[in-house]
């Protein structure tokens, strides 16, 4: 019935991402609750998928509390995500409902302003949503007396004491440790999420937020070969990404990901491409 968000054409050409963006059936698991006035679902595996994804590799295994926290940190980051898809949605006269599941989540909706410019600030909109939460979280940490800094460098040289933190190639994103490690891991995984996802998001790599954005731009500047070029572009930066997840990241998880969305794009190119005349 209600076709995914933004998304018609790309499912109609029957291909391996369409198992990615069909929403799961309704099932006897389900959560339904609303926000502003939102329908949301979460279909089960969306628990069992998250909990897995908690599960750290290494010696000493992850704690009952941290596995609890991880899980509802990523649920409260990927509704706000998908939040920040919906409002957007509604504002162009759309009525969205809103999916949780084992990839992630969707905001969708069958009545949506189909423009290039509204989907274009749709789709920025989920990402910009998690990088203000994540704001939030450090201005309220900052009001709290723990200092907090995000920084462009190759070494950090901030001086924080006793500091925590991650970082993405250059950019440095440190807070005071707080006192509980606990306290502190709810902190790493909230501002890790909404940060690190959300640029992973912004990637030129269809069905991701950025891939979305760049198809539309290009087929704006070129409404013969948009599409195709947005594929081309969105399959090769999938492959450099499933390398550097691989080489860099010694991350299975990230290449095999970036891998299947390299193949999936490549299988949605040459479906295209036969489908044209
Ligand atoms: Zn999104």
């Amino acid at each position: 019935m209600g076709s995914v968000a933004f998304c018609n054409l790309w499912s109609a050409l029957a291909n391996p991402l369409y198992m990615f963006l069909t929403e799961p059936p309704p099932s006897q698991g389900d959560l339904r609750f609303r926000v502003f006035g939102f329908p949301v679902r979460v279909h089960p595996f969306f628990w069992l998928v998250t909990g897995i994804m908690g599960l750290r590799s290494g010696g000493e295994g992850t704690a009952p509390a941290e596995l609890l926290t991880w899980v509802g940190v990523v649920f409260v980051s990927i509704l706000v995500h998908e939040l920040g898809h919906a409002v957007m949605q509604r504002r162009y006269g759309g009525h969205p409902w809103i999916t949780l599941y084992g990839l992630g989540g969707l905001a969708s909706c069958d009545d949506c302003d189909r423009s290039s410019y509204s989907q274009i600030i749709i789709s920025l909109a989920g990402p910009i949503a998690g990088f203000l939460l994540a704001g939030v979280l450090m201005a309220a940490m900052s009001l709290a007396g723990h200092q907090t800094a995000i920084q462009w460098a190759e070494r950090p040289d901030v001086a924080i004491p006793d500091p925590s933190g991650f970082a993405l190639y250059r950019l440095w994103v440190i807070w005071e440790q707080l006192p509980t490690p606990l306290a502190n891991s709810i902190v790493f995984d909230a501002l890790f999420v909404n940060i690190a996802w959300g640029i992973i998001n912004l990637l030129p790599i269809y069905p991701l937020d950025g891939g979305r954005v760049s198809r539309e731009l290009l087929t704006l500047k070129n409404p013969r070969n948009g599409i195709v070029l947005s594929l081309q572009i969105s399959a090769i930066v999938a492959i450099l990404m499933a390398i550097v997840g691989a080489v860099v990241w010694q991350s299975l998880y990230t290449a095999i990901m970036f891998g299947y969305l390299a193949y999936s794009n490549y299988q949605t190119l040459q479906a295209y491409q036969s489908n044209r005349w």
